[in-house]
Order: C-alpha cells, then sequence, then structure tokens
C-alpha cells in the first residue's frame, strides 16, 4: 500500500487525505524505501552535490513574541546584539574565502534594520561579491521593503509559514500575529522574483496528523524554490519550556515526501536537525535534503541566536569547519561545491528520466 502511494506522489499524481494519513502513520515499514525514493530523485536532478549557505545571524533582536521562539521579546534572560554594516561585511568576507557564494542574513524583526539599511547592506554586498547569492530571512515586511531590497540585490527570501493551518497558527503565536498577513508576505515574495522559501517545525506543539497533511498540500501547491523544516525544540525561558521535542524519524520522513512531492526543491538538512541528533545533517541528506547551513556568524554571538536550548554551532555546524563538514559528507557519498547552488528549475530536468 504505502509503495502505491509514494508512487503516486512520485508520479505527480495527488493522493486523497486518507491515504497520505496512512503513510504518515505507518511508514514505519516502508522507511527505507521511501528514503531511497527521495535520495533518488535528489541524485538525478543535483547529482552528489551538496550546496553550501554561509548563515550570518544578524540580531536576536525581536518585536514579536511567538510562543516557540528563544528570542521572542518577552525573554528577559538573554543578551542581545546586532551586527553593524561592518561585521555583516567581515562575516561575508570570511565565507567568501571559505567558499560561500551564498550568505543568508537571518534575524528577529528587528526594527533598526530600515530599509535604508538594509538596501545599503546588501548592495554593498552585492557589489563587493556579484557572484554570491544573498538570502534574506528578516520575518514580516512591508511589501514595499521587500520590492526594494530585490532591486538592491536580494536574490532569495526564507518565510517559513510555519504553519498551514490557522487554528493551528492561533496556538502558537500571540493574538497580534496573523496567519493571513504571513501567508501574503509570501505571495508578495514570489510577485517580485524572488527564490521564495517557506516552511514549518515538526512536531511543534499541538500539530496533528491532520495539520502535518496539510503541510505537505500547502507546499505542494505553493511549488516554493526552498523548504525549511526542522523538529520543534524546546528554549527554556519561552510558555513551550515543558513541550515535547520534534521527533527525529518523522522530521527524516517529512524531509523525503516533500522531496517526493516538490522534486527539485532545495531543502536543507537543517540546525535543528544537527542539534536533535549528532548525525542529523547526514540523516537529512540521505533522506533526500540537499542543502547545509553552517554557521557564519561571529562567533561570540553564535551563542546568543538561541531559537532552542543546545544549538550546535560549533563542531562541524561551524563554517570555520568546513573541513569536518566535508568530511563527514564524503563519508555518505556527498560532496560541498562552490557555487550559488540555484534552484534548478523544472523546465530544466523535464528532459531527466524521471518517471
Ligand atoms: N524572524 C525570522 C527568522 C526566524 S528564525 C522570521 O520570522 O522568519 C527561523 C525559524 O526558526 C523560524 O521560522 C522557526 O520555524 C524556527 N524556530 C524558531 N523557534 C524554534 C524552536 N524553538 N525550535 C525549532 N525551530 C524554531
Amino acid at each position: 500500500m504505502i509503495r502505491e502511494f509514494v508512487n503516486c506522489l512520485e508520479n505527480g499524481e495527488d493522493i486523497s487525505k486518507t491515504d497520505l494519513l496512512y503513510i504518515l502513520k505507518n511508514y514505519k515499514k516502508e522507511e527505507q524505501y521511501i528514503k531511497k525514493k527521495a535520495r533518488e530523485i535528489t541524485d538525478k536532478i543535483y547529482g552528489k552535490k551538496v550546496y553550501i549557505r554561509g548563515l550570518i545571524e544578524v540580531s536576536n533582536i525581536c518585536k514579536n513574541n511567538c510562543f516557540y521562539c528563544g528570542i521572542r521579546r518577552e525573554n528577559k534572560n538573554l543578551e542581545r546584539y546586532r551586527l553593524s554594516k561592518k561585521e555583516i561585511l567581515d562575516c561575508c568576507e570570511n565565507g567568501y574565502v571559505l567558499g560561500f557564494r551564498t550568505f543568508v542574513l537571518q534575524g528577529g524583526e528587528d526594527e533598526y534594520y530600515t530599509d535604508k539599511i538594509l538596501v545599503d547592506i546588501v548592495s554593498s554586498i552585492k557589489q563587493k561579491y556579484p557572484d554570491c547569492a544573498i538570502t534574506l530571512s528578516l520575518g514580516e515586511r512591508e511589501k514595499s521593503s521587500y520590492k526594494e531590497l530585490r532591486a538592491a540585490g536580494a536574490d532569495r527570501y526564507l518565510l517559513r509559514h510555519e504553519t498551514a493551518t490557522q487554528n493551528h497558527y492561533r496556538k502558537l503565536h500571540p493574538k497580534e500575529m496573523s496567519w493571513e498577513h504571513r501567508i501574503q508576505c509570501l505571495e508578495w515574495l514570489k510577485e517580485f522574483g524572488y527564490q521564495v522559501g517557506c516552511g514549518f517545525m515538526v512536531g511543534s506543539p499541538f500539530q496533528t496528523y491532520e495539520n502535518l497533511i496539510e503541510e505537505l498540500l500547502f507546499i505542494k501547491k505553493m511549488q516554493p524554490a526552498m523548504v525549511g523544516i526542522g523538529p520543534f525544540l524546546s528554549h527554556k525561558d519561552t510558555p513551550f519550556a515543558t513541550k515535547e521535542n520534534g521527533n527525529l524519524d518523522i522530521t527524516l520522513l517529512l524531509l523525503s515526501l516533500i522531496r517526493i512531492m516538490n522534486k527539485n526543491v532545495l531543502l536543507p538538512a537543517t540546525t535543528a536537525l544537527a542539534t536533535l541528533d549528532p548525525k542529523g545533517r547526514e540523516l537529512g541528506i540521505l533522506a533526500g535534503a540537499n542543502v547545509v547551513m553552517p554557521n557564519l556568524s561571529p562567533v561570540v554571538h553564535r551563542k546568543k541566536y538561541a531559537l532552542y536550548d543546545g544549538k550546535a554551532c560549533m563542531g562541524s555546524e561551524a563554517a570555520e569547519s568546513l573541513v569536518l563538514l566535508e568530511e563527514t559528507l564524503n563519508g555518505i557519498g556527498y560532496h560541498t561545491v562552490v557555487d550559488r547552488g540555484d534552484v534548478i528549475l523544472r523546465e530544466t530536468f523535464r528532459s531527466i528520466d524521471l518517471k
């Protein structure tokens, strides 16, 4: 049964919610089959290449108060920081030498970063490194802001939708935040020609199997260039301090299903996955991921960008330890590349035999 359902998904056919639910609840029997399918698809499109992104965590100051997040406004036990333009450019310089050709600027919704300041930062990076891609992940902004940043040179934008179900969104966020607005932002970003990334946490509090099905359908419908998923991990200074962490095997299953349903998508094995399990990153790659995002932030600030407890950011998660990462990936038959690593469009791989 499961094999049949998965083969339908592979052929781009829709299967019913009941069938998707059946996969989610009974995947254990066919876990290896599903992973192998996902990996085969990835290999056909992206080969044995793993794309690397230098992650620069620009600020842990945030005006929002998401119940799950360690850098939420009301967490008073956190030393706050923000990087200056010079510090960000220094990170890029280090990263470029190490072989990164994508820089991801991620941060809390810090009002210091006005459009003017960000346009200056983005265009300066672009000017200095015209061969690099810039990804922004700075949360919800005005429509005009996304437009200006795109014009300044930003290529991609990561904005996880967090959950495809309104009712679930309400349980994860305070009243002043809105699901509709987040989805609206994703639509604007698409409209302005960004390579857009959405995503969600696996095992976030109150998430049901039905919610997970909605995630899969939402992503398929949206056709994003990137999908960021990782396990929910609790943070001690949040309202969700005592909630259970997300599950490794289900996260891997979802990575595989996302790959099978959205063949060419750029899919990172996230830091949260590496934090949940020391082998998380390799397991993610073997389940169909093809991107890793080593940490390029200044070492003194790294621990302070604490979305959850126990964040992995030193060992092979650190940009300086790229050699370690390379060894680990070589061990499973993969290698990193010095490349912007853009999404390979459907038109290009239509000729590849994907069945
Ligand atoms: N402010 C930006 C960046 C947020 S941090 C934005 O709004 O997009 C990037 C992602 O980390 C979030 O989208 C969320 O899905 C994830 N995250 C936050 N808290 C987490 C937690 N406790 N466990 C796992 N992932 C978390």
